[in-house]
């Protein structure tokens, strides 16, 4: 990876953290509440998520979502470009949204256990779904700091906790 593009990343990941997206909250119901929390890091991140109309499962669609919490820029800036990403898709655009950013997180998570506990294994690339991450990009490089995948990844484990909620 050439410094360049590197410094576009941290400018990206530095714009999302200090101008964050769709911060606040919303009132519940009829949005659901979910709240993420990475013991590692100490980071908090707390979504409010609202769907149009649960009964129609996968394609319903997240008619606004807002982010609240607090912790590293990591994981602060991953849940502003995520909230920016998913915010107006349907539920079934999201779950391909959310495999295409674990896949580019998962390279190096195995590495994380080392204690046989072998956690989910990433998809192979025929089912990674093709989809244009935009700025989430800019978190490829956390792959190289294996203890901060967990700060990038926790929107997004909160999110799918969320829309399990709002489908139920
Ligand atoms: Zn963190």
């Amino acid at each position: 990876m050439s410094s360049g593009l590197e410094d576009l990343y941290r400018e990206i990941i530095l714009d999302h953290y200090r101008s964050p997206r769709n911060r606040g909250e919303l009132p519940v119901p009829p949005a659901v509440r979910a709240e993420g929390f990475n013991p590692l890091c100490g980071d908090e991140i707390v979504l409010y998520v609202n769907v149009d109309d649960p009964s129609k499962g996968d394609a319903a669609t997240v008619t606004d979502l807002r982010v609240g919490g607090q912790g590293c820029s990591i994981s602060q800036a991953s849940a502003s470009m995520m909230s920016a990403a998913v915010k107006g898709k349907t539920i079934a655009q999201i779950r391909d949204l959310t495999t295409a950013f674990k896949s580019m997180m998962s390279i190096h998570e195995s590495s994380l256990g080392g204690d046989g506990e072998e956690e989910d294994p990433a998809p192979e690339p025929a089912e990674v779904p093709q989809v244009d991450l935009g700025d989430l990009e800019a978190l490829r490089g956390v792959v190289k700091f294996p203890v901060r995948i967990k700060c990038a990844t926790l929107a997004w484990n909160t999110l799918a906790q969320g829309i399990d909620e709002a489908l139920t």
